[in-house]
């Protein structure tokens, strides 16, 4: 078995130990992130079923269309890899190796086609049915070693991105062009784009999801960029704002708010404290400068294979901080008409509090 398989075979094992603690007999993952979780591949959606069944114990099967099977042919050593054909029942060549009586209780992708959660009822009659998002979202919530590596390169080429940016003039462009050369610029690192990058001028600052338009950039102008690529399967994600010339009073005041709410999340992640209470370290500074009703989205979300996971960094969630959780940090103010500031850093969890992904400064930055 090579280095890689290593990787995934722990992690069919971790799932096996929550599989036990939940008392479930087996868990059924179709293509997406949670396949690429378990198997490093997301597989292709298709009405050809493809289906990843692993069993409370022992070996999991790998059921594939037989014109997909040279892709897994890798896994053969780990795992049974189970081919169907096309005109075949992909649920009855399942049946003959995951016997229906073996199976009580099972957990099936979130994501999974529900004509073949139907046909798997179908099939696994007697059994009964809950989302495996209870299983897949306790292990992606905490990253492994080899996620950490490759999520600390990819903020690490993120910041490299939004140096270059800031070296060049804005001013002129439209927020549609900022966007286009941050976009390019992933492109040069062999990232594409995590989601499609966000540069918001003044007003539509203001609007945390602005997706641009061709309003120019002029002097005065507050710009919230936001933008973030992907690195073999996982996502990056920053947010700076600047100001092209002068700053206002205003605009510095807000600035310096939000960077001191950023960094009061920051300083209160650490092991065992509450996902709620990193969102409200954030949201009392910034209630306490006046612009509470102004921070109108909560202060992080996970991240990983997708942009938005758990754990969510918002106020009713109880849940406990563990090392290896990687999450935004991104507080923001938005005036509407005026001008928005959000600063977003990737933090990670460690043994002893918390550790930033992205290292470019977050100073209030003049550009032209
Ligand atoms: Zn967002
Ligand atoms: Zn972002
Ligand atoms: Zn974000």
């Amino acid at each position: 078995m090579s280095d890689t398989t290593t990787v995934y075979t722990a992690r069919w094992q971790r799932a096996q130990a929550v599989m036990e603690r939940l008392g479930l007999g087996l868990l059924l993952i179709g293509p997406g992130a949670d396949l690429f979780y378990l198997l490093g591949t997301p597989g292709h959606a298709s009405p050809r079923l493809v289906l990843f069944a692993l069993p409370r114990q022992g070996r999991p099967t790998l059921l594939v269309p037989e014109l997909e099977a040279p892709g897994f042919l890798a896994w053969q050593a780990a795992l049974d890899l189970l081919t169907w054909r096309d005109g075949e029942e992909p649920l009855q060549v399942l049946r003959r190796v995951v016997a229906p009586v073996s199976i009580r209780a099972a957990a099936v992708g979130d994501r999974l086609w529900s004509v073949f959660l139907l046909r798997l009822q179908e099939t696994y009659r007697g059994a009964t049915w809950s989302a495996a998002g209870a299983v897949l979202r306790e292990l992606r919530m905490i990253k492994d070693g080899h996620e950490l590596a490759i999520m600390r390169e990819a903020s690490r080429r993120t910041d490299e991105v939004w140096q270059q940016f800031c070296q060049q003039p804005v001013a002129g462009l439209t927020e549609r062009q900022a966007a286009q050369r941050l976009t390019d610029l992933l492109a040069e690192r062999a990232m594409p784009p995590s989601f499609p990058a966000i540069v918001g001028a003044a007003e539509h600052g203001a609007s945390p999801h602005h997706t641009g338009s061709d309003r120019p950039i002029r002097p005065g102008d507050a710009l919230v960029c936001d933008f973030g690529g992907i690195l073999d399967g996982y996502c990056s994600d920053i947010t700076r704002t600047v100001v092209i010339g002068e700053p206002s009073d205003e605009f510095r005041r807000v600035y310096e708010l939000v960077q001191r709410a950023q960094e009061a999340a920051f300083q209160a992640i650490r092991p065992g404290v509450t996902a709620e209470s990193v969102d409200a370290a954030a949201r009392s500074v910034i209630e306490a400068g006046g612009y509470g009703p102004r921070f109108i989205h909560r202060t992080g979300h996970g991240i990983g294979i997708d942009i938005h996971e758990e754990p969510y960094l918002v106020a009713g969630n109880r849940l406990r901080l563990q090392p290896g959780m990687v999450f935004s940090d991104e507080p923001g103010i938005y005036l509407t008409d005026r001008f928005g500031v959000r600063i977003e850093d990737l933090v990670v969890v460690t043994e002893q509090g918390a550790e930033r992904l992205n290292a470019v400064s977050r100073a209030l930055t003049v550009m032209a």
